[in-house]
């Protein structure tokens, strides 16, 4: 769900402005969004990786970028991930 600056995290993750900066954060729980980095405007966050509590599952294998892709700059991105 989608969260706005100013507002308390419920969910600690990795979050991706909506504005055209598209900045990636990682916040945690019961943190205040903040604005975007970049443009220092309120913006809404939304949820792009959860990040799992600390636990034995913790991969030690480098994984396969399966899911990265590059946008017509060159710039590395992560399609949207499906929620729900
Ligand atoms: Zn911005």
């Amino acid at each position: 769900m989608p969260s706005n600056t100013g507002t308390i995290c419920e969910n600690s993750g990795l979050y991706r402005s909506s504005c055209e900066h598209v900045m990636r954060i990682s916040i945690l729980e019961n943190e205040i969004f903040p604005p975007c980095l970049a443009c220092n405007s309120a913006t809404t966050w939304s949820l792009a990786q959860m990040t799992s509590p600390i636990s034995d599952e913790i991969p030690q294998e480098p994984r396969p970028h399966k899911g990265t892709q590059h946008d017509k700059f060159g710039n590395e991105y992560e399609p949207p991930i499906e929620e729900g």
